[in-house]
């Protein structure tokens, strides 16, 4: 089988797999015990929440939070910033394109009389700064926008969006789990205020994320109890997990990052070079320029569902997704491909979506291509066949 779903997680790096059994070996103590096991379990967490903080030009370590990973880290945000804030104003600006880590605590909050702006996306996913600027209003208290988007891998302008909120009461977050493990991230440069990621998706552990919260701005956690985190996020912290996650980021630096890049562009190439070869009718969803995430890669293979391309594919051996893995399991269209081509484009229910990692090799990808190519043929032929 070949594993290309590097969007919704990657396999753990060996190196990684080394740390976290060292860990759970060794240094089992529980970092809040004062003796020598416990201090063995502080040291790893000092030292792994300054990788994370550096990584993303965090200004002091202490911005950095261990969560259970994205989700929390966004529903925190979302939740909390509502109810600390309300006071100042209900209207909370996101994207039509978040995870939905995003847009459910949203949905929710619009039960509870918060007013929601959804910013339109192009056919590139991106949205428009102006569009952005027109919503801003005296009662945005915050506003929501991902960095690199999961189904089709758009960037978007975090650093435009940074700068006009610089003396905006409304605070930013950013939910960079996808762009982390390609992009050089700059919370300071950027005026991020908060920003989400998950390990799992740069060869670590699942189950452990960050949130990082700029120094001075404070929240309440969901999760009472014990003291850890700076009282932001109580329970024992989970060490091996977090160091796992540190390890990936170590293995993570800035010229291998640029390398992926490359790479990754290349097999997109590949990709459109083999299809475009063998004939097969099919379009990019979104856009291939160089500043799109690498990784993800969206198709829309023209006349096929997506759930007969899926299936197909996944009985031949290879493992894709029909959108984002949090959805894969239901037939409901992907909300990201709507709000980019409109609910009556047939692409929304003839697209797949590729995504590529570490240890995706030029080679799998002509595999790939020439599955996909005989599982076009084959379903065209029949089609064929049917009409006559
Ligand atoms: N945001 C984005 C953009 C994602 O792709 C994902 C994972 N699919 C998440 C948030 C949630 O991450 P996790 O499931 O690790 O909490």
């Amino acid at each position: 089988h070949i594993y290309l779903d590097n969007a919704a997680t990657t396999p753990m790096a060996p190196e990684v797999i080394a740390t976290m059994t060292d860990q759970m070996q060794n240094d089992f103590g529980n970092a809040s015990s004062t003796h020598y096991f416990g201090q063995q379990a502080h040291r790893v967490l000092d030292e792994s929440r300054h990788t994370l903080a550096q990584n993303i030009h965090a200004k002091k370590d202490d911005e950095i939070i261990f969560t259970s990973g994205a989700t929390e880290s966004n529903n925190t945000v979302i939740m909390q910033t509502a109810k600390k804030r309300q006071s100042l104003g209900k209207h909370i600006i996101t994207t039509a394109i978040e995870h939905h880590s995003v847009m459910k605590p949203l949905e929710y909050l619009e039960t509870q009389g918060f007013r929601v702006t959804y910013l339109p996306v192009d056919e590139n996913g991106l949205i428009s700064l102006d569009d952005f600027q027109e919503a801003l209003d005296d009662e945005t208290i915050l506003v929501a926008i991902m960095m690199g988007n999961n189904e089709v891998g758009s960037h978007m302008p975090i650093h435009e969006i940074g700068e006009i909120l610089k003396d905006h009461q409304a605070w930013f977050l950013t939910d960079a789990t996808q762009a982390f493990g390609e992009l050089e991230i700059d919370v300071q440069k950027d005026h991020i205020d908060f920003l989400s990621a998950s390990a799992h998706k740069i060869n670590g552990p699942k189950g452990i994320g960050i949130l990082y919260v700029r120094d001075g701005l404070y929240l309440d956690s969901f999760i009472r109890g014990g003291e850890q985190e700076k009282k932001r996020r109580a329970g024992t912290e989970n060490i091996p997990e977090i160091a796992g996650f540190a390890k990936a980021v170590t293995l993570l630096t800035p010229e291998k990052k640029a390398a992926e890049r490359d790479r990754f562009a290349g097999f997109k190439r590949q990709i459109v070079d083999g299809l475009r070869a063998n004939g097969i009718d099919f379009e990019v969803n979104g856009s291939l320029a160089p500043d799109t995430l690498g990784h993800v890669f969206n198709l829309w293979i023209k006349g096929i569902s997506t759930y007969v391309l899926q299936m197909n594919l996944d009985l031949a051996g290879f493992a894709i997704s029909g959108g984002s893995a949090c959805t894969a399991g239901d037939l409901e269209p992907s909300h990201v491909l709507i709000a980019m081509y409109g609910q009556d484009s047939p692409r929304i229910k003839e697209s797949i979506r590729i995504s590529f990692g570490t240890y995706t090799t030029s080679d799998d990808i002509d595999q790939f291509v020439a599955a996909l190519t005989k599982i076009v043929q084959r379903i065209q032929a029949k089609q064929q066949r049917e009409k006559e």
